[in-house]
């Protein structure tokens, strides 16, 4: 205990004395600014110029795009979708971007047949619908609102009895089995939570489950936080989350994996496609969740288990049983992607790509309008200041999606289309999405950690009125309750940036096309929730999120500085020295997965002869002791490590370069060997890619970023050997290594040549 509290007041120490530097070090900044990326004599005027866009961002704007794009629902196929689209196509215009609507045809199922209603043995019917609410104007467009339901259902008509799994992940099936309750032939109801709701059918169908029922329970989004709307802002008891749950194989429209879907493209027949669901699934809300689990019998969950409702959870299965119903329209629907362009000067043919989308589920005042209303904000800024003279080196484009709800279907089409364009062209793809009250947080790729941290430094938050750095960094070591990682948070230069895993459009130019991604966002301290509900709307989130739009503002200022630095940068403003590192971590992950598996199983073993469970289990109850298992071996990560030790020397060279040039005080560099670096830039991140892709997923071609595809938002580094680790089967886990070292050895090689071209330039020859 000492000990610990000795390094924590080190550590607290260490932390103070960094401060002073630090704020000495932002002073200095001010006094003789010198951006990385920037030689001396372009510092200044970029300095100038962002700081002249961060002060034109006005909060009464971006409160009057959300009025306008929020002000009906409009969910792909929608008049109002298109509608939104065509204005916002205009406003691109106005501000001087070279704007155009791009259209895709895609696969987007809606409702025709929803019954969930409980038969035996009392009789229920669900509700499957959310009122209106008086004080909110919107909540009424009930004509126009797409029903309760999760897109990409399969069709089905069961009826069988109930079990209730918790949040439905592949642990909860684990401790059902323990209990000797079997899913097979069932109906399940999970609650929302707990990773992404497509995984919820996907486990419930493995295990032979012929229905799935997922509920919004009040612990999560409802009165169990606070007061439900509108007297509050929390989910009232008949809201509903709707939402997609299309497997994961590939994102995008699920009848053109792969390639665009244009008018012609060649199409999959439905019944072929492997990303609807096995078993017919609907989302309900808690009051039509609490007659179906108060009908339960069977054992009582356990603590953990348990939610809000004012009801003994159990498990079940009993004497009732369900009837689930769901049938769609599998109808070919447009998506509007608009596409604007600011075009570069000297390094045109270099993109830096913003998006975020305009569909939702309703009317989406928060997911995503808060993000659009903001990002729109930027792009009037961009164009005011490009009226005024300015023009970026390299090109801009703003990216407005479509169909990001059903399976991020506009923004995958089109990089899908234009991949090989992308992959020649994009220097980095920044994203946001859903924007709220509260802390900066970023995802994305760690090249970019820098630059993502020097823009978080140039913008003040709103309420505390410190940069939105420090408050961010600050959060984080409140937050961090291991007190090894507290120090680590303390040491960083930099804000940690989290890999992005799936669920927003950043996936396709990430995982496929191999173009280094941000993902931003302003959260946390919001009043409430009402996550693809109808009451997602203006009145609630003027009332209940960001009332003043002053955390949008703020994002786009962070967001648009980014851009800006991006985008006059001399040198792409990439350092892969934080990448290394971070990819070093992951490899130490894997090995610690192996070796605590390996510890757990033999534990397991041991307990199992020394008759552990058997003993501890209420001879009364139902207990199945798990299975003996054989324990992991040994894997060989050895050429994983060698491979990442070069990565680490090569990032060291490239920062090398990198100091050499700001000790000459940041010298001009030709134009031509300028392009030669950026080049190599732009080509290291493409070097993630393999073109086989993940051996059971083959669309996702990048080797070390991806998602799990048992987590789906959440991230799984190194996939190809972490997803065997993960179902036990280490051999196979181990024959991924050569390949994912192969291709970190091409990204090595990619980043050494970046840096003896950058040495190059900046030693002119004798
Ligand atoms: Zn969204």
């Amino acid at each position: 205990m000492t000990v610990l509290r000795a390094l924590f007041c080190s550590a607290l120490i260490a932390a103070l004395l960094f401060l002073p530097v630090n704020s000495i070090g932002q002073q200095m900044a001010a006094d003789s600014p010198q951006l990385a990326g920037y030689a001396a004599q372009s510092s200044p005027s970029e300095i100038a110029l962002e700081k002249k866009f961060r002060d034109g961002i006005v909060p009464a704007d971006i409160r009057e795009n959300m009025r306008r794009l929020s002000a009906r629902p409009h969910h792909v196929g929608s008049p109002y979708d298109k509608d939104n689209a065509e204005w916002i196509l205009a406003q691109f215009k106005a501000w001087g971007f070279d704007a155009h609507i791009e259209t895709f045809q895609v696969l987007f199922p809606t409702p025709k047949e929803r019954v969930v209603e409980l038969l035996r043995p009392t009789q229920f019917k669900a509700k499957l619908a959310e009122s209106p609410v008086a004080v909110d104007p919107t909540s009424n467009q009930t004509s126009e609102q797409l029903p309760t339901y999760n897109a990409y259902s399969g069709d089905g008509d069961v009826t069988a009895p109930l079990v209730y799994v918790n949040y439905g992940n592949r642990e909860d099936y684990e401790q059902l089995d323990r209990l000797g309750i079997s899913v097979k032939g069932a109906i399940v109801i999970a609650r929302y939570g707990e990773g992404w709701r497509g995984i919820k059918p996907k486990v419930a169908g493995e295990h032979g489950a012929v229905g799935c029922i997922i509920y919004s329970d009040p612990q999560g989004d409802g009165y169990f936080q606070g007061a439900e709307y509108p007297a509050g802002g929390w989910r009232p008891r008949d809201g509903v989350q709707r939402g997609s749950v299309m497997d994961t194989d590939y994102p995008g429209d699920p009848l053109t994996p792969g390639i665009g879907a244009t008018e012609n493209a060649k199409r999959l027949p439905i019944k072929d496609v492997k990303t609807i669901t096995k078993i017919p699934v609907l989302p309900i809300s808690s009051a039509d969740a609490q007659p179906l689990l108060a009908s339960l019998s069977g054992p009582v969950a356990a603590e953990p288990w348990r939610g809000a409702l004012p009801i003994t959870y159990r498990i079940g299965p009993g004497s009732g049983i369900v009837h689930l119903k769901v049938t769609s329209n599998w109808d070919i629907k447009p998506v509007y992607d608009v596409i604007a362009t600011l075009h570069g000067s000297d390094d045109a043919a270099q993109w830096v790509i913003r998006g975020n989308h305009h569909d939702a589920w309703v009317n989406g005042a928060d997911d995503p309008i808060s993000g659009q209303s903001e990002m729109l904000e930027e792009a009037r800024m961009l164009g005011e200041l490009h009226k005024q003279g300015w023009t970026p080196k390299r090109t801009i484009i703003y990216c407005a999606w479509d169909g990001e709800e059903p399976g991020l279907l506009g923004s995958t089409e089109w990089v899908e289309t234009h991949v090989e364009d992308l992959q020649k062209h994009a220097v980095t793809y920044l994203n946001s999405d859903s924007n709220e009250r509260g802390i900066f947080f970023a995802g994305g790729t760690e090249d970019l950690e820098k630059l993502v941290s020097s823009a978080a430094r140039d913008v003040q938050d709103p309420e505390t009125k410190m940069t939105v750095y420090e408050r961010s960094r600050l959060y984080r070591i409140g937050a961090e309750k291991d007190p090894e990682k507290r120090g680590e948070i303390r040491k960083r230069n930099d804000l940690e940036i989290f890999m992005l895993g799936d669920g927003s459009d950043f996936t396709a130019f990430q995982d496929f096309a191999g173009i280094p991604a941000l993902d931003m966002e302003f959260g946390g301290e919001d009043e409430g929730d009402q996550y693809h509900s109808i009451y997602d709307d203006f009145y609630w989130y003027t009332h209940f999120v960001d009332t003043d739009f002053s955390y949008g503002r703020a994002l786009a200022q962070t967001a648009g500085t980014v851009i800006l630095r991006l985008a006059d940068a001399d040198l792409i403003p990439v350092d892969y020295s934080p990448q290394a590192d971070a990819i070093a971590k992951y490899e130490s992950d894997l090995e610690k997965l192996l070796k605590d598996k390996q510890d757990e199983t033999a534990e397991q073993n041991l307990e199992l002869q020394e008759g552990v469970f058997k003993a501890s289990a209420d001879p009364h109850k139902t207990f199945v002791p798990p299975p003996q298992e054989a324990v992991p071996p040994f894997m060989n990560f050895s050429p994983l490590k060698n491979a990442i030790e070069r990565l680490k020397k090569s990032a060291d060279l490239y920062s090398q370069a990198l100091a050499k040039w700001k000790a000459q005080g940041s010298p001009a560099i030709p134009q031509q060997s300028l392009d030669l670096v950026n080049a190599d830039v732009m080509r290291v991140s493409r070097l993630f890619l393999n073109q086989q892709g993940l051996p059971e997923r083959p669309w996702f071609k990048n080797q070390v970023y991806a998602p799990g595809a048992y987590t789906g938002y959440g991230a799984k580094p190194i996939a190809a050997v972490r997803e065997y680790m993960d179902e036990k089967k280490w051999k196979e886990a181990e024959g991924q290594i050569p390949q994912v070292a192969q291709v970190i050895e091409n990204v090595s090689a990619g980043i050494d040549q970046a840096a003896a071209d950058l040495d190059k330039a900046i030693a002119p020859r004798n």
